[in-house]
C-alpha cells in the first residue's frame, strides 16, 4: 500500500482552513488504499472508469460519495446513475439528457458539473465558451424534461505544464466563467462548485478560487500508467 497518510492529513488541514473540498482520486488504486483514507474520515472519492467505479462501489462502504471525473459515454450512464454523487465531466447536451433519463429511472436528481476546455492542449475534453453558454441556456430556458439533473457548477483541467503562470491564467479564465454563470443561474441550478486543481497545481487553483480539488497521486502515489 502506498497511501501517504501524513500528506493526506496536511493537505486536508490546509483545505479545511480554506473551505475547499477534497476529492481523493483513487483510479487504478485498490480498495485497501481507499479504506485507509476512509478510516481517517475521507468520504469523497473520484474515479475515471465506469466498470472500476461500479466494482468499487459494490465492495466498499455505502456512505462513500463517488465522483465520476472521467469522460463519460452516454451508453454507460445507466451503470452509475443509481449511486453516483457528482458527475464532473459533462460536455454535451446529449449526455445531459441521458443522465436526466437515467436519473428519472432511479427516481433521483443527479448533480453534475459542466466541463470546460481551458487547457491549450488538444487532448483535454470539454466545452468551449460558446458551447457552454449555448448548452446552459438550452437547459435553463424552460426545458422541463431536464428536471432530474442539477447543474452545480463547472470543472476544468489546466494544461499539464510546469509553467504555473500559464496554468494560473487558465484557472482564472474558468473562474470568470463560473462567476458569470453564478450570476445568471436560475431555478434549481445552483452554481456553487468550481472543480479545479490536481496534485501538481491545486494550490494555484485554490488561489484562483477553486472550491473543490481532485487529488490522486499526491495521496496514493504515482499511478501505473499502463491503464
Ligand atoms: C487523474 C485525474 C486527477 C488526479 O490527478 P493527480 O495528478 O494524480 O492528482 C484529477 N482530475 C482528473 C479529471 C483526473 O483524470
Amino acid at each position: 500500500m502506498s497511501v501517504n497518510i501524513s500528506v493526506y492529513q496536511s493537505i486536508k488541514q490546509e483545505l479545511d482552513a480554506k473551505q475547499v473540498s477534497l476529492v481523493a482520486v483513487s483510479k487504478t488504486k485498490p480498495a485497501e488504499d481507499i479504506l485507509a483514507l476512509y478510516e481517517l474520515g475521507q468520504r469523497d472519492f473520484g474515479e475515471n472508469y465506469v466498470q472500476e467505479l461500479v466494482d468499487k462501489q459494490a465492495a466498499l462502504p455505502k456512505d462513500i460519495r463517488w465522483h465520476f471525473i472521467g469522460h463519460l459515454q452516454s451508453n454507460k450512464v445507466k451503470y452509475i446513475a443509481p449511486f453516483v454523487h457528482l458527475i464532473h465531466g459533462v460536455d454535451s447536451y446529449k449526455l445531459l439528457k441521458e443522465i436526466n433519463k437515467e436519473a428519472i429511472k432511479n427516481n433521483r436528481v443527479i448533480d453534475v458539473l459542466l466541463q470546460v476546455h481551458i487547457a491549450q492542449e488538444e487532448t483535454k475534453f470539454g466545452l468551449d465558451d460558446d458551447e457552454l453558454k449555448n448548452l446552459y441556456n438550452r437547459n435553463t430556458d424552460g426545458l422541463p424534461d431536464l428536471k432530474h439533473v442539477r447543474i452545480c457548477g463547472l470543472m476544468g483541467m489546466a494544461s499539464f505544464s510546469d509553467d504555473l503562470e500559464k496554468v494560473r491564467g487558465e484557472f482564472r479564465y474558468l473562474k470568470s466563467l463560473f462567476d458569470w454563470f453564478s450570476d445568471v443561474s436560475i431555478d434549481h441550478n445552483q452554481f456553487t462548485i468550481l472543480s479545479m486543481g490536481m496534485s501538481g497545481d491545486y494550490q494555484t487553483a485554490i488561489e484562483e478560487g477553486s472550491t473543490m480539488v481532485r487529488i490522486g497521486s499526491l495521496l496514493f502515489g504515482e499511478r501505473n500508467t499502463a491503464k
